[in-house]
Order: structure tokens, then sequence, then C-alpha cells
């Protein structure tokens, strides 16, 4: 093993221990170019990697991290080449704060172009539309091959038709906002438009579900919104397929009954969920009781399922055929050879959260180095996951979780004391969140 693959496990090392970090200053450039070719502004390593190609379907959070880390990683002779289908990433993460007016939804666009100028990634702006696992070549809309010996598949979720409602419904009237971009900002505007007295309902999926405490967060910054714009008598109906809040419930049950107590409706175990678009009436069963009520802003948050090129590939082998079966030392594909799927799209213990996406990210990335270099996947890896959630525009509360392997189950388990959540809600968290998302953001896409 050479040294410069021992700096790299070292750098690992230090990555999961700490979650995600900043990239420490001996990786951060100068600005010599190391004469591949691309325009890498400081020499990566020399792994002896030659002349291998990975292609990387997905922009996000984990696609963005595993091209990154590939190439710093993998070194020189480690081609990477990122296809992405649109320009730049918007980041769901913080989303739900821009329905509160706490932040503009172009404060969270994210460029790929550090990938390729720092790090020499080759990005792609297209979508896949084919995927020949024999050949090992994918095929983008405009007709585009691309071979690969390895394919990383970091496509996020897509959204079921549910509850009456269609993908065209979600583009226009009754935006899920699931997916942060235009249906984030429509949603926006629908609150805005709210009038004293009126009602939003908003609807949970039985999990598993993307960002656990997420919807949680929504609830309570929509109260925040309504309870400080002078909007008197509006109520924030929670409809919950599950049989209880999913994350930091100790906390967001405080904020449900204390902090925005008399606006949030939270009704756990509903099932049934109907809704009609012209007497935007919403139907549902809870405790055996068929209920009604309408609402002025219904936000349907649909079930999920991994994004559209997991099935061109064959791998949604799992969840019913939802998500793509991995083995989690590699996030290698269960079912079809020399494909590895990351974030949300696969399916592991670990929370679909966009932290566990970047953690995942360089797990994968540190396997398929080390496959190229003819050796095992590090047998007991550790990943983390951190999440701040807003409780109104400037408190927030936490959860952290560190995941190991365990050899038995073959699965992600949580070490020691398991899920922690914050001891209390504070403004305090809300200035560390800020300062996580930063430093998280800048792991993944600088
Ligand atoms: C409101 C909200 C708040 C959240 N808050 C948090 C939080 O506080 N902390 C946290 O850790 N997580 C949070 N999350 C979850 C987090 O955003 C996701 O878990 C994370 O984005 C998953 O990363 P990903 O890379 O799997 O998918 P994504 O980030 O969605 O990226 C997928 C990318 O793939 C691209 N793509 C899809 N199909 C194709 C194709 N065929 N060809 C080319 N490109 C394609 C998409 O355009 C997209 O850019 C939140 C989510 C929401 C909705």
């Amino acid at each position: 093993m050479n040294r410069e693959y021992l700096n790299r496990r070292h750098f690992l090392s230090l990555c999961l221990a700490g979650g995600a970090m900043l990239l420490p200053p001996l990786l951060r450039g100068d600005d010599d170019n190391n004469g591949d070719g691309s325009n890498v502004n400081f020499a990566l390593a020399q792994t002896g990697i030659t002349n291998r190609k990975v292609v990387v379907v997905g922009g996000g959070m984990a696609g963005a991290t595993v091209a990154k880390y590939l190439r710093l990683w993998g070194g020189s002779g480690l081609e990477v080449t990122l296809v992405e289908k649109d320009p730049a990433y918007v980041s769901n993460i913080m989303s739900n704060l821009v329905l509160s007016g706490g932040r503009t939804l172009s404060s969270l666009n994210y460029s790929h172009a550090s990938l390729t100028s720092k790090y020499g990634v080759q990005v792609r702006n297209g979508t896949v539309v084919a995927i020949d696992a024999q050949a090992r070549t994918l095929t983008l809309a405009d007709g585009t091959s691309l071979p690969y010996d390895r394919l990383v598949l970091a496509p996020g979720i897509r959204f079921d038709d549910a509850y009456g409602l269609t993908q065209a419904d979600y583009e226009s009237a009754f935006p899920h906002a699931w997916h942060a971009g235009p249906q984030t900002q429509t949603l926006r505007d629908q609150i805005t438009a709210m009038q004293s007295g009126d009602t939003f309902v908003m609807t949970i999926p039985a999990k598993p579900y993307r960002c656990p405490p997420g919807p949680y967060e929504r609830a309570c910054l929509v109260a925040d919104y309504l309870k400080t714009s002078g909007k008197s008598g509006c109520k924030v109906v929670v409809l919950d397929e599950n049989p209880a809040i999913q994350a930091e419930p100790h906390n967001f049950n405080l904020a449900f009954t204390q902090t925005h107590a008399g606006i949030i409706d939270y009704r756990p175990g509903v099932s049934g969920i109907k809704v009609d678009k012209t007497t935007r009436a919403v139907s549902f069963t809870q405790g055996g009781a068929q209920q009604a009520l309408t609402a002025k802003v219904i936000n349907v948050i649909p079930p999920q399922r991994a994004g559209t090129v997991v099935d061109l590939a064959g791998a949604n082998n799992s969840g019913g055929g939802r998500w793509a079966g991995v083995d989690v030392l590699s996030y290698a594909s269960t079912a079809v050879p020399n494909i590895h799927i990351i974030g949300d799209a696969s399916a592991t213990t670990q929370p679909k959260a966009g932290h566990v996406a970047n953690q995942e990210a360089k797990v994968c990335a540190d396997a398929i180095v080390r496959a190229f270099l003819g050796q095992q996947p590090d047998p007991a890896p550790v990943t983390n996951s951190a999440c701040y959630s807003p409780i109104t525009n400037s408190t927030a509360s936490w959860l952290t979780v560190v995941y190991q392997y365990d050899g038995n189950s073959k699965t992600m388990v949580p070490s020691g004391a398991g899920v922690v959540e914050a001891a209390s809600i504070s403004s305090k968290n809300f200035s560390q969140m800020n300062t996580w998302f930063n430093t998280l953001m800048a792991d993944s896409f600088a």
C-alpha cells in the first residue's frame, strides 16, 4: 500500500469520525495543475489506478460527494463523469425555512462548477434514459453513450401519484415541495396568501420517507409564520400515517403542545387519506372514525421510491421494488454487478438524510478505490448523521447518531447512546445549525 493511499485512509477515518468536515489544509489547493489535462488546482494522489472510469448519476448530496472523493482518493488515473439533469442543485435541507420567510430559495442553489475546477470531475448536463449493465454503458437523452467500469446511482427519490393527486397536481395547485425548487416557491406563495382563520393541512407518508424530522419541522415553521405574520385563528393540521412522531419526539412534542400550542393539531395513525381537488376537502380515517376537513392549503407529502434510473438498472430489488438493496460495506447493488447506489434511493437502516447521503458517498468512494486496487472494502465502516430542525425562524432542535457496521445483521446499527436529541430548543442551536449546514454543503459541493 503506497504512502498516498495511507494518507487517503487516514483522511477517510478523520471524515467518518467527525461526520461532515471541511477539507483539512493539506488537501486545500495551491494553483498547480497536476498535468493530467484536467483543471485541478492541487496535485491529485498517484494511487496506482490507471484508465478507470466511474460514471455518477445524480449531482445531489450523495452524487456530488462521491464524485469529489473518488477524484481525491482515486487520483488522476480515475476518470469521473457526473451526469445531472438540472443545471444547478437546490438544497432540500433548509428549504422549509423558505416557507416561513427565513431564507430565499436562491440562497439554496449549489453549482457543480467546483467539482470540475478543483477536482477535475467531468460534469454532463443530461438525463439518463437507458443502462446496459452487461455492456457497462449508459445512454443519455441526447443519444450520448458513456462507458463505465463502475456506475454510481444517486438519483434521490420520485413520488407516487397518491391520495387522488397526480404529478401534474403536485406541479400546480397541490405542491408537495419535498424536492426543493419551483414547488417550494409555489407553496410559500400559497401560505402567504392565507387569511386569518384559514387551515393548512399537511400529510406524512408511512416510513421510510425522505428526512424523518422534515415534516414536523415544516409544521412548526408554517405555524411560526402564521403566528408572527398576524394571521389569527389559523390552524396547521398534520395527518401522519405513522403511529407517532418519527424523529426528535421530545422536542417536537414540546413544539406542538407549547411553542405552537393552539395552532398545530397533530393527528398520528391516520389512514385512507383522500383529497377532493374541487371542494378542497381532505377525508381520512383516524381511530376507526371517518373524518373530513377543508383547507385553504393542502400540502400532501406523497409516498416515495428510488429515482427512475434505479429501475432502468434493474436494481430496485428492495421494499417491494421501491428501493435499491445494497451491501453497506461498499453500497454495491445486491441485484446488478458493478453498480453502486447511494443516498435516498438505497435501502439501508440509516435515515434518508443529506448528511447520511454524504457519509454513504465517502464509504462508497473508498470501496470503489479499494476495488480498483484489488482490495476488499473497509470491513468496519462508521457513518454518522446530524440533523438540525428549525422550530421557529430563530430557534432549533437537533439530533445526532453514529452508525457502526454489524457483521451479524450486515446492517449499520446505532452505536452507544443511539439517537441523541437536543436537550432543549434554543437560539444557540439555530446559530450552530447554520455552521453545520454550510460545512456539510462545502464538503459536498466545494
Ligand atoms: C424539506 C426537507 C428538509 C430536509 N432537511 C434535511 C436536514 O436538515 N438534514 C439532512 O441531513 N437531510 C435533510 N433532508 C433530506 C435530504 O435533502 C436528502 O436526504 C438528500 O437530498 C438525499 O440526497 P440524494 O443525493 O440521495 O438525493 P438528492 O439530493 O435529491 O439528489 C438527487 C439528484 O439526482 C438528480 N437526478 C435524478 N434522476 C436523474 C437522472 N435520471 N439523470 C440525471 N440526474 C438525475 C436530481 O436532479 C438531483 O440533483 C431534507 C429534505 C427535505 C425535503
